[in-house]
């Protein structure tokens, strides 16, 4: 059987779940009994995303071997459970980075390196080579942005030279905006229109098309947008917003989105699996409870606007943790600013059954946090702090407990003394010369877990292997007192002494973990001390 390959691309605009329809894809191809893997293109120069700011992309995702990836590789690893690395997320800057690496080193044996074609043929040559290592049969690769940005041009070319290579084994797909006006109370197709022509423009037509929109597109406009964008009639799929992500794949399944696709690459399958999907999709609708979980972060704010994307792991992974308990979530952004000027604000810390202190960098907001993280401890709310969650943990248990008062991190004072969270050696030199670029610790790493703790019960084994994103570390040197203060060392990391998760004692749940743990979370297999977590803020609920 030939290799098949899948392009979704965007129109019209961007943040419309082109992520999720291409997760969803892969996990219909997938039901249907097929080995599949994902990609992600990002037009932007930098060569990932580790150094782009959270609140301007949304999550950094980071995968086992230390990408620091589009967080649309969350999604891809959600929805297929398939492990996304370096391997699967390309980037203008690699790209060219790569071709100019090449050239330098006479690769191109003397011809002269042109953008069109040899920027195309590394894409292409990336594509294959996610391809080969997944072993996929088919390989669903999605195009950020939307097209008619300059930026994807040469994207799109790779694309188009791939099909006419090969013109039984690829497919297209355009996800698209289909406005709902409430003056007209109508959805317009006509910007899809526009899109699709756009893409002919480059060469391409869409085999499918993907309408996303407020509500369900009626069986007028699909005809209207097949036939105006030269599509088979039934090869518009309606996409309208669904309560939860989760839905999607069965709700494209229901419009046999999958057969059509299948036929579409020449591919017949006997196996037809959803009864995962089901049930979790029942899950879902059938929640007993629902708990209130806090999430304690400052990288909300766009402007006027929330973005709750950039903790969009977290949330899913209390999300999944939630229906493990056949509970719902319902989340509420605490901004640590509030707590610095306002001690009283700390009173509305008691309406939430669990708060999460999730990853961060810099010192704003860290009072704030450091103000609330102790009121949280002694009223005895459930709590998880994530990386710099459980740096700040450490922090504030050194200065209220410890009695340290000007315990910090030299994240935030670089010259103090009293630095419970520190730099090490190697990594203080990456600061110095400004290497900043995919230089933290990075990646899974072994854990260690100290027998009869909370989280050793959580995770059930005495080893762990979690994904690290950080550059600073808890102080041997207070680890000692600190334990005999009742804040104990439960996870270690054996080959290099370096503390990963912290407890409190006689507390429902006080964890802190030096990484992250949100990232190895999927609906199918949530992350065992997100789970304890819940369980704790449920029994908060309870109370
Ligand atoms: N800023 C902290 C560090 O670099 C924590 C990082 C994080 O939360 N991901 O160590």
């Amino acid at each position: 059987m030939n290799k098949k390959f899948v392009f979704v691309v965007g129109g019209v605009m961007s943040s419309v779940g082109k992520g999720i329809a291409a997760a969803s894809t892969a996990a219909l191809l997938q039901a249907r009994g097929f080995k599949v893997t994902n990609i992600k293109c990002d037009m932007y120069v930098n060569i990932d995303a580790g150094t782009i700011r959270p609140t301007e992309h949304g999550e950094v995702f980071v995968g086992v071997d230390g990408v620091e990836a589009d967080q649309d590789l969350g999604n891809y690893e959600r929805f297929t459970g398939q492990s996304m690395t370096a391997i699967n997320y390309v980037t203008t800057g690699q790209v060219y980075q790569e071709v100019i690496r090449r050239e330098r080193n006479l690769e191109y044996g003397g011809e002269d390196v042109e953008v069109v074609p040899d920027i195309p043929n590394e894409i292409i040559r990336r594509i294959y080579l996610a391809q080969e290592k997944a072993a996929a049969d088919v390989t669903v690769i999605e195009f950020g942005g939307t097209v008619g940005e300059y930026q994807v041009l040469l994207f799109l070319e790779a694309a188009r030279m791939m099909k006419l290579q090969h013109p039984d084994d690829v497919a297209f797909i355009m996800v698209s905006y289909l406005p709902y006006p409430k003056y007209l109370g109508e959805m317009k197709t006509k910007p899809t229109q526009f899109a699709v022509r756009t893409l002919n423009s480059a060469g391409i037509q869409a085999d499918f098309i993907i309408a996303r929109g407020e509500k369900e597109l009626d069986e007028k406009r699909k005809k209207n947008l097949a036939y105006m964008c030269n599509l088979k009639e039934d090869h518009v799929i309606s996409a309208p917003d669904l309560p939860s992500i989760y839905e999607v794949p069965l709700a494209f399944h229901v419009q046999n989105f999958d057969t059509k696709l299948l036929k579409t690459l020449g591919l017949t399958s006997q196996v037809s699996n959803f009864s995962a999907w089901e049930k979790l999709v029942h899950t879902i609708k059938h929640a007993q409870e629902t708990v209130k979980i806090g999430i304690l972060g400052k990288y909300f704010k766009t402007g006027d606007f929330t973005l709750a994307d950039s903790y969009i792991s977290v949330l899913e992974a209390v999300k999944h943790a939630c229906w493990a308990h056949d509970c719902a979530v319902a989340f509420a952004w605490i901004d640590p600013e509030e707590f610095e000027e306002n001690d009283k604000n700390l009173e509305e810390l008691k309406k939430y059954d669990g708060v999460i202190c999730p990853g961060g960098f810099g010192s704003r907001g860290v009072e704030g946090i450091l103000k609330a993280l102790k009121y949280i401890r002694e009223k005895k709310i459930p709590f998880f702090g994530l990386c710099h969650g459980m740096q700040l943990a450490c922090i504030e248990f050194a200065r209220n407990v410890l009695g340290i008062n000007k315990a910090t991190s030299a994240e935030i004072d670089a010259e103090s003394a009293d630095q419970i969270i520190h730099i090490n050696p190697h990594q203080l030199k990456n600061v110095q010369n400004k290497k900043y670029g995919g230089t933290m610790r990075l990646g899974s790493y072994d854990v260690a877990l100290k027998k009869g703790s909370i989280v050793q019960q959580a995770y059930g084994t005495e080893k762990a292997s979690e994904r690290h994103r950080h550059r600073y570390e808890f102080n041997n040197v207070y680890r000692e007192s600190m334990e005999a203060a009742g804040l104990k060392v439960v996870g270690l990391n054996k080959e290099n002494d370096l503390v990963e998760i912290v407890e409190l004692a006689n507390h429902p749940f006080y964890v802190g973990t030096q990484f992250h743990p949100e990232f190895e979370s999927t609906p199918f297999k949530p992350q065992p001390l997100f789970k304890e977590f819940i369980n704790a803020s449920s029994m908060n609920n309870k109370r």
